[in-house]
C-alpha cells in the first residue's frame, strides 16, 4: 500500500483486516494519479497548471473508483445530505443568541476534500460540503477540522483546506501518542476541547461514523463512506 494511503486512512484495524479496502486496480488509479500530482509539484508549474492537473488525476481516479462508486453517485449522495444540513444551518445561524460563537466541525477526507475520488495535492474540495462551509463562513460561523491525520502533515493540510476556499479558524491532526488512540475518542476529545474555547458547535460533518459519535455537537450529518470504502 503506498505511504499516502496509510498515512491518510481513518481505518480502524478491525476494517482493514476485512479485505474490503481499495481494489487493486484503484490503487494503480491512485498511484498514476499521485505521480501526475508530484510531476507537477516538482516543475515550475503555475497555479493554472496545478489546477489542470487535478482535473486530470480527478477523471483517472474516478475511472478506476467507478467499479465501486463512481464519482456521479458519491456526489449526488453528498448533495442530498448537504440539501438537510444547509436549511437547518440557515435557521440555526439566523437564531444565534447574543455573544454566541457558533461552530461547524469537518472531517477532512472524503468530507472537505475529494480525497478518494481526487487524489493530487491540492485536492480538490468536495463541492456539497465547500458549498455549505461558505455559507456558515460568511455568516460568521467559525470552521474546525479535526482529522485522522497525523501531523507530520498539518501544514499541506492547512494549504489544501484554504487553497480551495475553506476559512480554517482551526484544524486539529492527530501527533504521536493521538495515534495509538481510537479515533472516535480522539475526536470527541478535539470537540471538547472547541468548546472549552467557547464555541457552540452547531454541526459535525463527517463521512464515517468515527466522525459523529461521542456527542459535542447539536446536529450531526453523515455523508456516505459505502460500508468503510471511503476513509
Ligand atoms: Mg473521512
Amino acid at each position: 500500500m503506498p505511504w499516502y494511503r496509510t498515512a491518510l486512512r481513518e481505518r480502524t484495524p478491525t476494517l482493514m483486516t476485512r479485505g474490503s479496502w481499495t481494489p487493486w486496480t484503484r490503487r494503480i488509479g491512485l498511484t498514476a494519479a499521485a505521480a501526475v500530482a508530484a510531476v507537477t509539484l516538482a516543475g515550475p508549474g503555475t497555479a493554472q497548471a496545478a489546477t489542470t492537473t487535478a482535473a486530470t488525476a480527478t477523471a483517472s481516479v474516478s475511472a478506476a473508483a467507478a467499479e465501486d462508486v463512481d464519482y456521479a453517485t458519491w456526489q449526488r449522495d453528498c448533495q442530498a445530505v448537504m440539501d438537510q444540513a444547509l436549511p437547518y444551518l440557515k435557521q440555526r445561524i439566523a437564531a444565534a443568541s447574543k455573544g454566541e460563537k457558533q461552530a461547524i466541525v469537518f472531517d477532512i477526507d472524503n468530507t472537505t476534500l475529494e480525497t478518494d475520488y481526487g487524489f493530487s495535492y491540492p485536492s480538490p474540495a468536495n463541492a456539497p460540503v465547500l458549498k455549505v462551509a461558505q455559507y456558515a463562513q460568511e455568516h460568521g460561523v467559525a470552521l474546525f477540522f479535526v482529522t485522522a491525520r497525523p501531523d507530520i502533515i498539518k501544514p499541506f493540510t492547512q494549504f489544501n483546506l484554504t487553497h480551495v476556499g475553506y476559512d480554517v479558524t482551526g484544524l486539529y491532526v492527530r501527533n504521536l501518542i493521538d495515534l495509538f488512540k481510537n479515533v472516535a475518542d480522539y475526536k470527541t476529545a478535539q470537540r471538547v476541547d472547541i468548546e472549552s474555547k467557547g464555541y457552540t458547535i452547531i454541526a459535525n460533518i463527517g463521512n464515517s461514523a468515527t466522525d459523529l459519535s461521542g456527542g459535542h455537537a447539536e446536529k450531526t450529518y453523515k455523508l456516505p463512506d459505502y460500508d468503510g470504502q471511503l476513509s
